[in-house]
């Protein structure tokens, strides 16, 4: 074999990733490890980023032993990870001060009050959410004894697990990408650069701060390999690169943990009237910055997950399919998963999750159905905010992700949202942006138009459901919300 690969990194917040692809965009090679997920008090989630790092450590090793290859047949590494997930870890030992605060933990609701909603939408395109990394690092340095001063004088760095993982592949550079810090909503999405204004309202000193750089050049090398360390994008984003949506009014729907749609709207950033967020999609070296307009769903798969290892309701997530299949409906049981809040287009951090309409009838069955159409319901309210700011409606929705592997939820969401559904052949679209974001930045592939090419659909979903069993469904669905809300703390 004479030709050479891409290895990327996806470092989901579900699990870790390392795939090897060639040139045709072909999985060689696939190494996976789920690490724990921790929930020390209602609302918190932590990773153990020191484990999460060995793990990576350890699949990369695998998936270059699985695909029959020495490093030196690797072009580039590119790096997709879980966003505003935020570590702070010391500089001189490499020793995280604290478990991982993961995006969907919302200890941190207490620090949004006073916070001015709407300098925050200005200056970086976010509201006042717990669910970036902001007020994590915040409350990390409130919290942690000495730990002010340190960040102070620099001796212990912030970083989303991009930076953690750079960190620890180089033996020691400190830098995210564009995409990565767009969600940290310390960065000013005019200057993509660290806001002074918002360091000074989180309180956070800037020396601890990682060097913004771009979604796809070489950072460094890794220490070992000798192979370049070529892009780093935050996985939504490396999802939309991906499914090669490079054209404005381009869109892609994620469906693994939590599950995101995001729209390419081009160079200049879109503001949105509808509870989106506007976002850095990626930036290729020294090319002006894409952005996009996302829609993000705090719980998608992991209502799933909680089926499984909350309820015991199921004994693997794929199981889920197989019983909702066993009833046509719901029973009249609507689940909303606001477990972390609800995220677009509500933003809500104080309201908890609800299951409404509960009959001795409704069966683990119709919970389990319920448990899909949450995910269904929950798209349908970020596309029609989608629809609303951008004037167009969806023609198709593409999706990817972990849970696209459940045929019956593609079809609910076809159903519910009265749109095709189209999945990729390959389903590791988050991977795949990752080496083509490194693929094109140590020119492996010479122009991004040129993968479209790679690009062939494996599934197609067309919407059945009668008109109005839709509409009074999602009338019904409105009504839980309500009562979400109604809920909040
Ligand atoms: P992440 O990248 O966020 O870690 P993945 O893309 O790996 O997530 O997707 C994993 C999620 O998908 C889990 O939350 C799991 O519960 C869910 N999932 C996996 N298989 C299925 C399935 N067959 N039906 C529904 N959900 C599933």
């Amino acid at each position: 074999m004479t030709d050479r690969y891409i290895l990327a990194i996806d470092q989901g917040t579900t699990s870790s990733r390392c795939i090897v692809f060639d040139r045709r965009a072909t999985v060689v090679a696939l190494a996976r490890a789920e690490h724990p997920q921790s929930y020390p008090q209602p609302g918190w989630v932590e990773h153990d980023a020191a484990r999460v790092w060995r793990d990576v450590r350890k699949l990369i090793t695998r998936a270059l032993r699985d695909a029959g290859l020495t490093a030196d047949k690797i072009a580039a590494i590119g790096i997709a990870n879980q966003r505003e997930t935020t570590v702070v870890w010391e500089r001189a030992t490499g020793r995280p001060v604290a478990p991982a605060i993961v995006w969907q933990d919302t200890r941190t609701a207490p620090l949004l009050d006073g916070l001015d909603p709407d300098v925050l939408r200005e200056r970086t395109g976010l509201p006042p959410a717990t669910y970036f990394s902001a007020t994590k690092v915040r409350w990390l340095l409130d919290s942690i004894p000495g730990l002010r001063s340190k960040a102070d004088r620099g001796e212990v760095l912030f970083g989303t697990m991009d930076s953690w993982l750079i960190w620890n592949l180089t033996g020691g550079l400190h830098v995210t990408d564009v995409t990565n810090a767009s969600r940290t909503q310390l960065m000013n999405l005019a200057t993509l650069d660290w806001d002074p204004v918002l360091l000074e309202m989180f309180a956070i000193p800037r020396a601890m701060l990682p060097e913004i750089r771009s979604s796809a050049e070489v950072y460094g090398t890794a220490d070992g390999l000798g192979v370049p360390i070529a892009a780093a994008i935050g996985d939504q984003q490396a999802a939309l690169f991906g499914q090669t949506c490079f054209e404005p009014g381009d869109a892609k729907c994620t469906y693994g943990t939590g599950g995101f749609l995001l729209l390419n709207t081009g160079t200049t950033p879109v503001r949105s009237a509808h509870g989106l967020i506007t976002t850095v999609g990626y930036r290729i070296g020294s090319q002006p910055p894409v952005f996009a307009l996302e829609g993000s769903i705090a719980i998608a798969g992991s209502l799933v997950q909680w089926m499984r290892d909350g309820l015991g309701l199921i004994g693997t997530a794929a199981e889920i399919e197989t019983l909702a299949a066993t009833v046509t409906d719901n029973g009249g049981c609507y689940i909303v998963p606001a477990f972390s809040g609800l995220f677009a287009p509500h933003w809500r951090s104080d309201t908890r999750g609800v299951i409404v309409g509960l009959t001795s009838y409704v069966t683990k069955a119709h919970l389990a159905r319920a448990v899909l159409e949450a995910t269904a319901w929950q798209t349908r309210d970020v596309v029609d905010a989608m629809n609303a700011d951008s004037g167009l409606a969806l023609t198709t929705l593409n999706v990817d992700g972990g849970m696209t592997a459940d045929n019956l939820l593609m079809q609910i969401v076809a159903d519910v949202l009265d749109v095709p559904v189209a999945r990729p052949m390959v389903a590791e679209t988050v991977s795949l942006g990752a080496a083509y974001a490194a693929g094109l930045a140590v020119g492996y592939w010479s122009d991004p138009r040129d993968l479209r090419a790679n690009r062939h659909r494996a599934g197609r979903w067309l919407p059945t459901m009668d008109p109005a069993k839709r509409a009074t469904e999602h009338a019904t669905w409105r009504r839980a919300i309500a009562a979400a809300v109604l809920f909040s703390s």
